[in-house]
């Protein structure tokens, strides 16, 4: 493999490189946390189920302010994630109520068709709210800095629908094809993810 991606091998030597994507290297070699993962020490109050969407998006401004100074904190190297204590809500929960709430008159992609996707309703990429997976591998064709310095490629899960329509897509077969995925729930595409990173998937 080190043959077919030689570049792979040698990209992470670049300081441009480093210096751009220094964040994402770190999370790719273990030694800083995913930023999904930091998101789930912001803590957010109040019963989000039930307050209006508007209520939501303004405590989204003031806990992604938040994130960003404890972001600044980590980056600096003055405290750990493990330091930081886990609230019983966090800006990840609220992320994921507003996620649901857009699915629910879909507006995800511009071409925000509105359908209430939850109730199996489709618009122009025509999936409903559950997402497809058609495989999922070692991919060794991505961009270098994903195939990881020991070469053990990017972890690749592909879904299947999309909401372009290319004429030349090489993936029409899936892409245009939303029923072919099998149906996988967070867990299952976690679990996915987990199993790849743990075969030396570099990211
Ligand atoms: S194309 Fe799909 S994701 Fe985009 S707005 Fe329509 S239903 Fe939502």
């Amino acid at each position: 493999m080190f043959l077919l991606r030689f570049n792979a091998a040698r990209v992470w030597r670049a300081d441009e490189v480093k210096n751009r994507l220094g964040w994402y290297y770190k999370v790719m070699t273990d030694s800083a946390p995913a930023r999904f993962l930091i998101c789930g020490r912001v803590p957010v109050e109040g019963d989000l189920g039930s307050l209006p969407t508007s209520d939501l998006w303004r405590k989204h401004v003031e806990a992604s302010n938040e994130l960003r100074g404890v972001l600044r904190v980590i980056e600096a190297g003055a405290t750990r994630l493990a330091d930081l204590e886990a609230p019983d809500q966090s800006l990840l929960d609220l992320k994921v109520e507003l996620a649901n709430r857009m699915v629910s008159e879909c507006h995800l992609c511009e071409w925000r068709c509105g359908v209430d996707r939850w109730q199996g309703k489709k618009g122009v990429c025509k999936l409903d709210a559950r997402s497809r997976i058609t495989s999922y591998f070692h991919h060794f064709g991505e961009e270098a800095p994903l195939i990881g310095e020991n070469m053990g490629g990017s972890g690749t899960i592909f879904f299947s629908g999309c909401v372009f329509h290319c004429v030349f897509c090489q993936n029409h077969d899936i892409s245009q094809r939303p029923e072919v995925g099998q149906v996988a729930d967070g867990p299952a595409i976690a679990d996915i993810a987990e199993k790849l990173r743990n075969t030396g998937a570099a990211t």
